[in-house]
């Protein structure tokens, strides 16, 4: 009697091993799926913010040549740039990247991302009017 319930003890602890390194490796599994969709998800969120600060600067390269008369491969001072922007300011890439502003008639790009506006075809279709009527002047 004292036999055959030991072996069956035994028979239980190692079925009972089985099933708990299944739910283990089960769980682990589920973790680390659960961790890279959550890693995807923020840096979707941080593409797509980069992006909306790439077309914020563009469009404030655009207007700022317009309203100033700068034309076509000419440098805008930040100070005068900024005044188009949110806040007053160049907006921060949240991956860490910086922007690289071009001359009139080029577009933002990032450091990290690369050139998202072209990429995602996201530059303004007004672009080549805006840098042909650039001719105002009154830097
Ligand atoms: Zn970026």
């Amino acid at each position: 009697m004292e036999n055959t319930g030991t072996n069956l003890g035994k028979g239980s602890v190692k079925r009972l091993t089985v099933v708990s390194l299944l739910v283990i490796v089960s769980g682990a599994l589920a973790i680390l799926i659960l961790v890279v969709l959550l890693n995807q998800g923020i840096r979707t969120e941080q593409r797509n913010e980069c992006l909306n600060s790439l077309q914020q600067i563009d469009s404030a390269l655009m207007a700022t040549a317009l309203e100033r008369g700068y034309r076509n491969g000419d440098s805008i001072p930040t100070a005068q740039l900024v005044e188009s922007l949110k806040d007053n300011k160049i907006p921060s890439c949240p991956s860490g990247g910086s922007y690289v502003i071009p001359p009139v008639g080029g577009h933002p790009t990032c450091t990290f991302h690369g050139d998202l506006l072209a990429r995602e075809g996201k530059l303004a279709a007004s672009r080549s009017s805006i840098v042909q009527t650039g001719a105002v002047s009154n830097k």
